[in-house]
Protein backbone atom coordinates (compact mmCIF):
# COMPACT_ATOMS: atom_id res chain seq x y z
CA UNK A 1 0.00 0.00 0.00
CA UNK A 2 1.36 3.53 -0.96
CA UNK A 3 2.45 5.59 2.20
CA UNK A 4 0.86 8.95 2.34
CA UNK A 5 3.53 10.77 4.25
CA UNK A 6 6.66 10.19 6.20
CA UNK A 7 7.29 11.35 9.55
CA UNK A 8 10.26 12.89 10.17
CA UNK A 9 11.43 14.23 13.86
CA UNK A 10 7.64 13.48 15.03
CA UNK A 11 6.26 15.63 12.29
CA UNK A 12 4.44 14.17 8.98
CA UNK A 13 5.93 15.10 6.17
CA UNK A 14 3.87 15.26 2.79
CA UNK A 15 5.28 15.07 -0.61
CA UNK A 16 4.78 16.62 -4.33
CA UNK A 17 3.24 13.79 -6.96
CA UNK A 18 5.65 14.79 -9.99
CA UNK A 19 5.68 12.45 -13.60
CA UNK A 20 5.19 9.59 -11.35
CA UNK A 21 7.32 10.63 -8.18
CA UNK A 22 6.78 11.35 -4.82
CA UNK A 23 9.33 14.09 -4.03
CA UNK A 24 10.41 17.09 -1.99
CA UNK A 25 10.49 20.95 -3.65
CA UNK A 26 13.56 20.79 -5.88
CA UNK A 27 14.96 23.99 -3.47
CA UNK A 28 14.53 21.29 -0.41
CA UNK A 29 12.74 24.07 1.27
CA UNK A 30 9.19 23.10 3.28
CA UNK A 31 6.05 24.75 4.79
CA UNK A 32 4.93 24.08 8.10
CA UNK A 33 0.93 23.26 8.67
CA UNK A 34 -0.07 23.81 11.58
CA UNK A 35 -3.22 22.65 13.37
CA UNK A 36 -6.09 25.05 13.78
CA UNK A 37 -7.40 23.34 16.77
CA UNK A 38 -3.98 23.25 18.56
CA UNK A 39 -1.77 26.18 16.70
CA UNK A 40 1.06 23.78 16.81
CA UNK A 41 2.84 22.72 13.52
CA UNK A 42 1.66 19.20 12.94
CA UNK A 43 3.17 18.60 9.13
CA UNK A 44 4.88 20.09 6.80
CA UNK A 45 4.64 20.37 3.08
CA UNK A 46 7.37 21.09 0.28
CA UNK A 47 7.68 24.62 -0.56
CA UNK A 48 7.46 24.27 -4.52
CA UNK A 49 7.72 27.41 -6.71
CA UNK A 50 8.46 27.66 -10.42
CA UNK A 51 11.01 24.82 -10.59
CA UNK A 52 8.59 22.50 -9.71
CA UNK A 53 5.98 23.96 -11.74
CA UNK A 54 7.98 23.93 -15.14
CA UNK A 55 9.14 19.93 -14.58
CA UNK A 56 5.36 19.41 -13.26
CA UNK A 57 4.02 20.86 -16.46
CA UNK A 58 6.30 18.87 -18.68
CA UNK A 59 5.62 15.80 -17.01
CA UNK A 60 1.90 16.86 -17.66
CA UNK A 61 2.64 17.72 -21.38
CA UNK A 62 4.49 14.52 -22.23
CA UNK A 63 1.91 12.76 -20.62
CA UNK A 64 -1.25 13.97 -22.15
CA UNK A 65 0.99 13.62 -25.45
CA UNK A 66 1.51 9.77 -25.10
CA UNK A 67 -0.22 7.59 -23.51
CA UNK A 68 -3.49 9.77 -21.94
CA UNK A 69 -4.09 10.68 -24.80
CA UNK A 70 -3.61 7.04 -26.52
CA UNK A 71 -6.09 5.30 -23.62
CA UNK A 72 -9.26 4.22 -25.20
CA UNK A 73 -11.93 5.94 -22.78
CA UNK A 74 -13.55 3.22 -21.29
CA UNK A 75 -9.57 2.16 -19.76
CA UNK A 76 -9.68 6.35 -18.31
CA UNK A 77 -12.77 5.46 -17.14
CA UNK A 78 -11.75 2.22 -15.47
CA UNK A 79 -8.44 4.19 -13.73
CA UNK A 80 -10.81 7.06 -12.38
CA UNK A 81 -13.07 3.80 -10.66
CA UNK A 82 -10.09 2.02 -9.44
CA UNK A 83 -8.80 5.61 -7.67
CA UNK A 84 -12.38 5.97 -6.30
CA UNK A 85 -12.00 2.69 -4.67
CA UNK A 86 -8.64 3.59 -3.24
CA UNK A 87 -9.61 6.62 -1.48
CA UNK A 88 -12.67 4.40 -0.03
CA UNK A 89 -9.68 2.05 1.21
CA UNK A 90 -8.02 5.17 2.85
CA UNK A 91 -10.90 7.65 3.56
CA UNK A 92 -10.36 6.95 7.50
CA UNK A 93 -6.49 8.33 7.27
CA UNK A 94 -7.70 11.48 4.77
CA UNK A 95 -10.23 12.19 6.77
CA UNK A 96 -8.41 12.78 9.89
CA UNK A 97 -5.71 14.27 7.52
CA UNK A 98 -7.84 16.78 6.44
CA UNK A 99 -9.20 17.79 10.32
CA UNK A 100 -5.82 18.09 11.63
CA UNK A 101 -5.01 20.40 8.68
CA UNK A 102 -7.74 22.62 8.58
CA UNK A 103 -10.02 22.39 11.62
CA UNK A 104 -12.81 21.02 9.34
CA UNK A 105 -14.67 18.63 12.23
CA UNK A 106 -13.91 14.96 11.76
CA UNK A 107 -17.72 14.28 11.75
CA UNK A 108 -18.14 16.48 8.37
CA UNK A 109 -14.63 15.25 6.94
CA UNK A 110 -15.54 11.07 7.67
CA UNK A 111 -19.51 11.23 6.99
CA UNK A 112 -19.22 14.54 4.09
CA UNK A 113 -15.87 15.19 2.28
CA UNK A 114 -14.19 11.43 1.47
CA UNK A 115 -17.88 9.75 0.94
CA UNK A 116 -18.08 12.76 -1.69
CA UNK A 117 -14.77 12.22 -3.10
CA UNK A 118 -15.09 8.54 -3.87
CA UNK A 119 -18.78 9.20 -5.39
CA UNK A 120 -17.22 11.66 -7.07
CA UNK A 121 -14.42 10.39 -9.02
CA UNK A 122 -17.23 6.90 -9.65
CA UNK A 123 -19.47 10.07 -11.45
CA UNK A 124 -16.68 11.13 -13.28
CA UNK A 125 -15.53 7.35 -14.21
CA UNK A 126 -18.88 7.23 -15.52
CA UNK A 127 -19.01 10.26 -17.90
CA UNK A 128 -15.57 9.39 -19.07
CA UNK A 129 -16.42 7.08 -21.72
CA UNK A 130 -19.54 8.70 -22.76
CA UNK A 131 -18.26 11.65 -24.52
CA UNK A 132 -18.99 12.33 -27.98
CA UNK A 133 -19.24 14.55 -30.47
CA UNK A 134 -22.47 16.42 -33.08
CA UNK A 135 -22.43 16.11 -36.59
CA UNK A 136 -24.12 19.22 -38.28
CA UNK A 137 -26.23 18.85 -41.63
CA UNK A 138 -25.16 21.77 -43.65
CA UNK A 139 -25.40 20.66 -47.21
CA UNK A 140 -25.47 16.99 -48.77
CA UNK A 141 -22.14 18.15 -50.12
CA UNK A 142 -20.60 17.93 -46.89
CA UNK A 143 -20.00 16.33 -43.71
CA UNK A 144 -19.56 17.82 -41.20
CA UNK A 145 -19.32 17.08 -37.21
CA UNK A 146 -17.92 18.96 -34.02
CA UNK A 147 -15.02 16.97 -31.65
CA UNK A 148 -15.24 17.41 -28.12
CA UNK A 149 -11.51 17.13 -27.48
CA UNK A 150 -9.66 17.97 -24.20
CA UNK A 151 -7.30 21.01 -24.00
CA UNK A 152 -4.43 19.62 -22.97
CA UNK A 153 -2.89 20.53 -19.20
CA UNK A 154 -5.08 22.28 -16.80
CA UNK A 155 -4.01 23.65 -13.91
CA UNK A 156 -5.90 23.84 -10.79
CA UNK A 157 -5.78 25.79 -7.53
CA UNK A 158 -7.79 25.50 -4.45
CA UNK A 159 -8.90 27.15 -1.37
CA UNK A 160 -7.92 25.20 2.14
CA UNK A 161 -11.41 25.25 3.51
CA UNK A 162 -12.65 22.11 1.64
CA UNK A 163 -9.42 20.39 -0.35
CA UNK A 164 -10.02 17.39 -1.18
CA UNK A 165 -13.62 18.09 -2.17
CA UNK A 166 -12.78 20.96 -4.27
CA UNK A 167 -10.07 19.27 -5.60
CA UNK A 168 -12.11 16.03 -6.46
CA UNK A 169 -14.64 18.49 -8.52
CA UNK A 170 -12.43 19.27 -10.80
CA UNK A 171 -9.74 16.55 -11.43
CA UNK A 172 -12.22 14.20 -12.29
CA UNK A 173 -14.00 16.49 -14.47
CA UNK A 174 -10.91 17.93 -16.13
CA UNK A 175 -9.42 14.03 -16.78
CA UNK A 176 -12.77 12.28 -17.42
CA UNK A 177 -12.37 14.93 -20.53
CA UNK A 178 -9.26 13.59 -21.10
CA UNK A 179 -6.71 16.22 -20.18
CA UNK A 180 -3.50 16.03 -17.70
CA UNK A 181 -3.41 18.16 -14.54
CA UNK A 182 -0.97 19.89 -12.30
CA UNK A 183 -2.93 20.78 -8.77
CA UNK A 184 -1.65 23.59 -6.30
CA UNK A 185 -3.78 23.12 -2.96
CA UNK A 186 -3.84 26.00 -0.36
CA UNK A 187 -0.19 26.41 1.40
CA UNK A 188 -1.96 26.03 4.77
CA UNK A 189 -4.11 23.16 3.60
CA UNK A 190 -2.28 20.81 1.13
CA UNK A 191 -1.55 17.47 2.95
CA UNK A 192 -5.18 15.67 1.99
CA UNK A 193 -4.28 16.26 -1.65
CA UNK A 194 -0.90 15.63 -1.73
CA UNK A 195 -1.87 12.02 0.32
CA UNK A 196 -4.29 11.39 -2.04
CA UNK A 197 -1.95 12.11 -4.92
CA UNK A 198 -0.32 9.48 -4.30
CA UNK A 199 -2.92 7.08 -5.23
CA UNK A 200 -2.88 7.77 -8.86
CA UNK A 201 0.03 5.30 -9.22
CA UNK A 202 -1.01 2.37 -6.92
CA UNK A 203 -4.53 2.97 -9.45
CA UNK A 204 -2.48 2.81 -12.10
CA UNK A 205 -2.45 6.16 -13.47
CA UNK A 206 0.46 6.34 -16.24
CA UNK A 207 3.10 8.87 -14.92
CA UNK A 208 2.39 12.77 -15.53
CA UNK A 209 -1.47 12.44 -15.69
CA UNK A 210 -1.62 13.76 -12.29
CA UNK A 211 0.52 15.95 -10.87
CA UNK A 212 0.44 17.63 -7.49
CA UNK A 213 3.20 20.55 -6.01
CA UNK A 214 2.61 22.37 -2.28
CA UNK A 215 4.07 25.47 -2.25
CA UNK A 216 2.74 29.66 -1.98
CA UNK A 217 0.63 30.80 -4.10
CA UNK A 218 2.66 33.92 -5.03
CA UNK A 219 5.30 31.09 -6.02
CA UNK A 220 3.88 27.68 -7.34
CA UNK A 221 0.76 29.22 -8.10
CA UNK A 222 2.00 32.34 -10.30
CA UNK A 223 4.11 30.04 -11.77
CA UNK A 224 0.95 27.91 -12.87
CA UNK A 225 -0.82 30.52 -14.30
CA UNK A 226 1.75 32.53 -16.45
CA UNK A 227 2.96 29.24 -17.82
CA UNK A 228 2.79 29.00 -21.42
CA UNK A 229 2.51 25.09 -21.78
CA UNK A 230 -1.08 25.37 -19.32
CA UNK A 231 -3.82 25.27 -21.33
CA UNK A 232 -6.50 26.47 -18.99
CA UNK A 233 -6.34 27.39 -15.12
CA UNK A 234 -9.34 26.53 -13.14
CA UNK A 235 -9.55 28.24 -9.55
CA UNK A 236 -11.47 28.03 -6.19
CA UNK A 237 -10.52 30.98 -4.29
CA UNK A 238 -10.52 34.34 -3.80
CA UNK A 239 -11.75 37.23 -5.59
CA UNK A 240 -8.47 39.29 -5.26
CA UNK A 241 -6.83 35.59 -6.15
CA UNK A 242 -9.12 35.63 -9.61
CA UNK A 243 -8.20 38.92 -10.25
CA UNK A 244 -4.09 38.04 -10.06
CA UNK A 245 -4.80 35.26 -12.36
CA UNK A 246 -6.36 37.16 -14.96
CA UNK A 247 -3.22 38.96 -15.12
CA UNK A 248 -0.92 36.51 -14.86
CA UNK A 249 -2.06 34.44 -17.63
CA UNK A 250 -2.86 37.29 -19.71
CA UNK A 251 -0.31 36.83 -22.38
CA UNK A 252 -0.13 33.04 -22.55
CA UNK A 253 -3.87 33.43 -23.30
CA UNK A 254 -5.52 30.83 -21.83
CA UNK A 255 -9.82 30.07 -20.83
CA UNK A 256 -10.21 30.77 -17.09
CA UNK A 257 -12.98 29.31 -14.79
CA UNK A 258 -13.38 31.31 -11.51
CA UNK A 259 -15.41 29.98 -8.23
CA UNK A 260 -14.99 32.93 -5.94
CA UNK A 261 -16.23 34.63 -2.80
CA UNK A 262 -20.12 35.48 -1.42
CA UNK A 263 -22.01 37.53 0.64
CA UNK A 264 -24.88 34.75 0.08
CA UNK A 265 -28.73 36.56 1.58
CA UNK A 266 -30.81 34.22 3.02
CA UNK A 267 -34.53 34.87 3.28
CA UNK A 268 -37.17 34.33 6.34
CA UNK A 269 -40.53 35.29 4.92
CA UNK A 270 -43.49 35.51 7.60
CA UNK A 271 -45.12 32.22 5.93
CA UNK A 272 -42.43 29.97 6.50
CA UNK A 273 -41.95 27.53 8.75
CA UNK A 274 -40.32 28.97 11.34
CA UNK A 275 -38.99 26.02 13.40
CA UNK A 276 -36.94 24.99 10.27
CA UNK A 277 -35.74 28.42 9.30
CA UNK A 278 -34.05 28.85 12.36
CA UNK A 279 -31.87 25.97 11.78
CA UNK A 280 -31.54 27.07 8.37
CA UNK A 281 -30.27 29.97 8.78
CA UNK A 282 -27.93 29.30 11.57
CA UNK A 283 -26.55 25.38 12.29
CA UNK A 284 -27.13 25.01 8.15
CA UNK A 285 -25.99 27.98 6.81
CA UNK A 286 -23.14 30.29 8.89
CA UNK A 287 -23.00 28.80 12.32
CA UNK A 288 -21.94 25.95 10.85
CA UNK A 289 -19.63 23.20 11.99
CA UNK A 290 -16.86 24.43 9.64
CA UNK A 291 -17.32 27.86 11.64
CA UNK A 292 -19.23 29.87 8.41
CA UNK A 293 -15.92 29.14 6.67
CA UNK A 294 -17.60 28.06 3.56
CA UNK A 295 -17.95 30.42 0.07
CA UNK A 296 -22.02 29.99 0.39
CA UNK A 297 -22.42 31.03 4.23
CA UNK A 298 -25.63 32.49 4.45
CA UNK A 299 -23.83 35.59 6.37
CA UNK A 300 -26.69 38.31 5.36
CA UNK A 301 -30.00 36.80 7.27
CA UNK A 302 -32.62 39.01 5.86
CA UNK A 303 -36.11 38.75 8.07
CA UNK A 304 -39.82 39.61 6.88
CA UNK A 305 -40.57 42.55 9.95
CA UNK A 306 -43.21 41.55 11.43
CA UNK A 307 -41.31 38.24 12.38
CA UNK A 308 -38.28 40.22 12.69
CA UNK A 309 -38.02 39.90 16.93
CA UNK A 310 -39.66 36.72 17.31
CA UNK A 311 -36.80 35.41 14.70
CA UNK A 312 -33.87 36.74 17.28
CA UNK A 313 -35.04 35.11 20.13
CA UNK A 314 -35.41 31.40 18.13
CA UNK A 315 -31.74 32.38 16.50
CA UNK A 316 -30.01 33.52 19.84
CA UNK A 317 -31.55 30.18 21.56
CA UNK A 318 -30.12 27.53 18.83
CA UNK A 319 -26.77 29.68 18.67
CA UNK A 320 -26.14 30.15 22.19
CA UNK A 321 -26.28 25.83 21.89
CA UNK A 322 -23.14 25.85 19.50
CA UNK A 323 -19.62 25.53 21.56
CA UNK A 324 -16.71 26.01 19.41
CA UNK A 325 -14.47 23.14 20.27
CA UNK A 326 -12.24 19.95 19.68
CA UNK A 327 -12.69 18.96 15.83
CA UNK A 328 -11.11 15.35 16.18
CA UNK A 329 -14.61 15.19 18.99
CA UNK A 330 -18.00 13.70 17.84
CA UNK A 331 -20.00 16.03 19.58
CA UNK A 332 -18.01 19.11 18.28
CA UNK A 333 -20.61 21.76 17.46
CA UNK A 334 -18.13 24.26 15.92
CA UNK A 335 -14.56 23.65 14.95
CA UNK A 336 -11.85 26.15 14.42
CA UNK A 337 -10.90 28.95 11.66
CA UNK A 338 -8.41 27.23 9.90
CA UNK A 339 -5.10 29.64 9.72
CA UNK A 340 -3.74 31.84 11.93
CA UNK A 341 -4.21 34.95 9.23
CA UNK A 342 -7.91 33.79 8.51
CA UNK A 343 -8.44 34.46 12.34
CA UNK A 344 -7.22 37.62 12.66
CA UNK A 345 -9.48 38.75 10.08
CA UNK A 346 -12.74 37.55 11.69
CA UNK A 347 -11.60 39.29 15.02
CA UNK A 348 -10.41 42.41 13.04
CA UNK A 349 -14.39 42.29 11.19
CA UNK A 350 -15.86 41.81 14.03
CA UNK A 351 -14.24 44.73 15.86
CA UNK A 352 -14.88 46.47 12.65
CA UNK A 353 -18.51 45.75 12.89
CA UNK A 354 -19.19 47.25 16.25
CA UNK A 355 -17.38 50.49 15.22
CA UNK A 356 -19.49 50.77 12.43
CA UNK A 357 -22.18 50.80 15.36
CA UNK A 358 -23.59 47.32 15.41
CA UNK A 359 -25.44 45.87 18.20
CA UNK A 360 -23.62 42.19 18.76
CA UNK A 361 -26.79 40.08 19.56
CA UNK A 362 -24.59 37.20 20.71
CA UNK A 363 -20.78 36.12 20.31
CA UNK A 364 -17.90 38.10 19.69
CA UNK A 365 -16.01 36.14 22.03
CA UNK A 366 -12.40 34.47 20.41
CA UNK A 367 -9.30 32.37 21.52
CA UNK A 368 -8.52 32.12 25.31
CA UNK A 369 -12.35 33.62 26.03
CA UNK A 370 -13.81 30.36 25.08
CA UNK A 371 -11.51 27.80 26.76
CA UNK A 372 -10.32 26.82 30.82
CA UNK A 373 -6.64 28.44 30.92
CA UNK A 374 -4.57 25.20 30.27
CA UNK A 375 -6.74 24.00 27.57
CA UNK A 376 -4.82 22.53 24.85
CA UNK A 377 -7.44 24.57 22.75
CA UNK A 378 -6.92 27.70 24.31
CA UNK A 379 -4.30 28.61 21.95
CA UNK A 380 -6.43 26.85 19.07
CA UNK A 381 -8.69 29.76 16.48
CA UNK A 382 -11.77 29.64 17.63
CA UNK A 383 -14.91 32.54 17.31
CA UNK A 384 -17.77 32.17 18.61
CA UNK A 385 -21.06 32.28 16.66
CA UNK A 386 -21.71 36.42 16.49
CA UNK A 387 -24.55 38.09 15.29
CA UNK A 388 -24.87 41.62 14.45
CA UNK A 389 -28.01 43.86 14.18
CA UNK A 390 -29.11 47.43 13.83
CA UNK A 391 -26.68 47.64 10.42
CA UNK A 392 -28.02 48.50 7.13
CA UNK A 393 -26.48 46.63 3.99
CA UNK A 394 -24.22 49.61 3.88
CA UNK A 395 -22.18 48.65 6.12
CA UNK A 396 -18.81 47.03 5.57
CA UNK A 397 -19.18 43.88 7.40
CA UNK A 398 -22.76 43.44 5.42
CA UNK A 399 -20.91 43.62 1.90
CA UNK A 400 -17.48 42.00 2.83
CA UNK A 401 -17.05 38.52 2.99
CA UNK A 402 -15.83 37.70 6.41
CA UNK A 403 -15.24 33.55 5.89
CA UNK A 404 -16.06 33.01 9.51
CA UNK A 405 -19.31 32.24 12.13
CA UNK A 406 -20.10 36.09 11.89
CA UNK A 407 -23.54 37.62 10.22
CA UNK A 408 -25.78 40.27 9.76
CA UNK A 409 -29.29 40.44 10.60
CA UNK A 410 -31.50 42.70 9.11
CA UNK A 411 -35.42 43.30 8.80
CA UNK A 412 -37.16 43.61 5.25
CA UNK A 413 -40.89 44.66 4.82
CA UNK A 414 -42.25 42.99 1.39
CA UNK A 415 -41.11 40.46 -1.44
CA UNK A 416 -39.77 43.76 -3.04
CA UNK A 417 -37.58 45.28 -0.45
CA UNK A 418 -35.76 41.21 0.12
CA UNK A 419 -34.81 40.73 -3.43
CA UNK A 420 -33.52 44.42 -3.54
CA UNK A 421 -31.02 43.86 -0.51
CA UNK A 422 -30.46 40.51 -1.76
CA UNK A 423 -29.40 41.67 -5.33
CA UNK A 424 -27.03 44.57 -3.78
CA UNK A 425 -23.75 43.31 -3.66
CA UNK A 426 -20.81 42.89 -5.55
CA UNK A 427 -20.94 38.57 -5.36
CA UNK A 428 -23.91 36.30 -6.50
CA UNK A 429 -23.10 33.11 -5.23
CA UNK A 430 -26.16 31.63 -3.80
CA UNK A 431 -29.71 32.67 -1.78
CA UNK A 432 -31.59 30.75 0.63
CA UNK A 433 -35.63 31.38 0.65
CA UNK A 434 -37.03 30.35 3.27
CA UNK A 435 -41.67 30.38 2.62
CA UNK A 436 -44.41 28.01 2.17
CA UNK A 437 -46.11 30.29 -0.40
CA UNK A 438 -44.74 28.45 -3.76
CA UNK A 439 -45.44 31.56 -6.65
CA UNK A 440 -43.13 33.71 -4.32
CA UNK A 441 -40.48 31.14 -4.26
CA UNK A 442 -40.60 30.79 -7.85
CA UNK A 443 -40.59 34.39 -8.62
CA UNK A 444 -37.95 34.89 -6.18
CA UNK A 445 -35.74 31.83 -7.49
CA UNK A 446 -35.63 33.84 -10.95
CA UNK A 447 -35.19 37.03 -9.84
CA UNK A 448 -32.14 36.59 -7.53
CA UNK A 449 -28.58 37.16 -8.78
CA UNK A 450 -27.23 33.82 -8.10
CA UNK A 451 -26.13 30.36 -9.35
CA UNK A 452 -28.02 28.56 -6.55
CA UNK A 453 -30.95 29.14 -4.51
CA UNK A 454 -32.42 26.77 -2.08
CA UNK A 455 -35.68 26.92 -0.85
CA UNK A 456 -36.55 25.93 2.24
CA UNK A 457 -33.44 24.51 2.87
CA UNK A 458 -29.55 25.71 2.36
CA UNK A 459 -25.93 24.81 1.69
CA UNK A 460 -27.01 21.49 -0.28
CA UNK A 461 -24.08 20.60 -2.93
CA UNK A 462 -24.13 17.62 -5.11
CA UNK A 463 -21.47 16.72 -7.86
CA UNK A 464 -24.49 16.06 -10.34
CA UNK A 465 -25.39 19.62 -10.08
CA UNK A 466 -23.48 22.90 -11.37
CA UNK A 467 -21.90 24.69 -8.83
CA UNK A 468 -20.28 28.56 -9.01
CA UNK A 469 -21.45 32.08 -9.09
CA UNK A 470 -21.93 34.54 -10.85
CA UNK A 471 -20.47 38.89 -10.69
CA UNK A 472 -17.69 38.91 -8.26
CA UNK A 473 -18.34 35.52 -7.52
CA UNK A 474 -17.00 33.82 -10.69
CA UNK A 475 -17.65 32.45 -13.91
CA UNK A 476 -17.61 28.83 -14.93
CA UNK A 477 -18.97 25.76 -13.28
CA UNK A 478 -18.01 22.77 -11.56
CA UNK A 479 -19.89 19.72 -11.33
CA UNK A 480 -22.59 18.27 -12.95
CA UNK A 481 -22.42 16.85 -16.81
CA UNK A 482 -22.16 20.34 -18.04
CA UNK A 483 -19.46 21.22 -16.63
CA UNK A 484 -16.97 18.60 -18.58
CA UNK A 485 -17.44 21.31 -21.17
CA UNK A 486 -15.34 23.48 -20.10
CA UNK A 487 -12.54 21.20 -19.94
CA UNK A 488 -13.13 20.42 -23.58
CA UNK A 489 -12.45 22.67 -26.36
CA UNK A 490 -14.12 21.66 -30.34
CA UNK A 491 -13.07 20.98 -33.27
CA UNK A 492 -15.25 21.84 -36.61
CA UNK A 493 -14.33 19.04 -39.26
CA UNK A 494 -15.46 19.99 -42.84
CA UNK A 495 -15.00 17.09 -45.58
CA UNK A 496 -16.06 17.54 -48.90
CA UNK A 497 -18.26 14.73 -50.53
CA UNK A 498 -18.74 16.11 -53.86
P1 LIG B 1 -7.16 32.36 -1.83
O1 LIG B 1 -6.34 33.10 -0.90
O2 LIG B 1 -7.65 33.01 -3.06
O3 LIG B 1 -6.34 31.06 -2.21
C1 LIG B 1 -6.83 30.10 -3.12
C2 LIG B 1 -5.66 29.43 -3.81
O4 LIG B 1 -5.03 30.39 -4.67
C3 LIG B 1 -4.59 28.94 -2.86
O5 LIG B 1 -4.07 27.72 -3.35
C4 LIG B 1 -3.58 30.04 -2.92
O6 LIG B 1 -2.29 29.63 -2.55
C5 LIG B 1 -3.64 30.40 -4.38
N1 LIG B 1 -3.10 31.71 -4.69
C6 LIG B 1 -2.99 32.79 -3.89
N2 LIG B 1 -2.41 33.82 -4.54
C7 LIG B 1 -2.17 33.39 -5.80
C8 LIG B 1 -1.59 33.99 -6.95
N3 LIG B 1 -1.15 35.24 -6.94
N4 LIG B 1 -1.50 33.25 -8.07
C9 LIG B 1 -1.96 31.98 -8.11
N5 LIG B 1 -2.49 31.37 -7.04
C10 LIG B 1 -2.60 32.05 -5.89
O7 LIG B 1 -8.45 31.75 -1.14
P2 LIG B 1 -8.47 30.98 0.24
O8 LIG B 1 -8.23 32.02 1.26
O9 LIG B 1 -7.63 29.77 0.18
O10 LIG B 1 -9.96 30.46 0.28
C11 LIG B 1 -11.00 31.26 0.70
C12 LIG B 1 -11.72 31.86 -0.48
O11 LIG B 1 -12.15 30.83 -1.36
C13 LIG B 1 -12.94 32.60 -0.08
O12 LIG B 1 -13.09 33.80 -0.78
C14 LIG B 1 -14.06 31.63 -0.44
O13 LIG B 1 -15.29 32.21 -0.62
C15 LIG B 1 -13.52 31.01 -1.67
N6 LIG B 1 -14.16 29.74 -1.92
C16 LIG B 1 -15.05 29.66 -2.94
C17 LIG B 1 -15.69 28.49 -3.20
C18 LIG B 1 -16.64 28.38 -4.36
O14 LIG B 1 -16.87 27.29 -4.79
N7 LIG B 1 -17.19 29.45 -4.86
C19 LIG B 1 -15.45 27.37 -2.41
C20 LIG B 1 -14.55 27.48 -1.37
C21 LIG B 1 -13.91 28.69 -1.13
P3 LIG B 1 -1.75 29.88 -1.03
O15 LIG B 1 -2.85 29.64 -0.11
O16 LIG B 1 -0.68 28.89 -0.90
O17 LIG B 1 -1.26 31.28 -1.01
MG1 LIG C 1 -3.14 23.85 8.55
Amino acid sequence: MAELSEQHGGVARFFNLIGGEKRPARSSEWLDSVDPATGKVWARIPAGDAADIDEAVDAARRAFRGPWRKMPAMQRAALLRRFAELIAVHAGELARIETHDNGKPLTDTTAGDLPAVTQMFHYWAGAADKIGGETVEISPASLNYIRREPIGVVGIVIPWNSPISVFAAKAGAALAAGNTIVVKPAETASCSVLAAAQLFAEAGFPPGVVNVVGGLGTAAGDALSAHPGVGKITLTGSTATARAITRRSADAIKPLSFELGGKSANIVFADADLDAAAIGVTTMAVFTSVAGQSCIAGSRILVQDKIYDEMVARIGNIARGIRPGDPMDKACGMGPIALDRQFSKVKDYIALGRSEGGEVLFGGNSGPALFDSGSPFANGYFVEPTLFAGLTNDARICREEIFGPVACIMPFHDEEEALSIANDSTYGLACGLWTNDLKRAHRMAAEVEVGAVWVNTYRKIHWALPFGGVKDSGYGRDSGLESLRGYQQTKAVWIELG
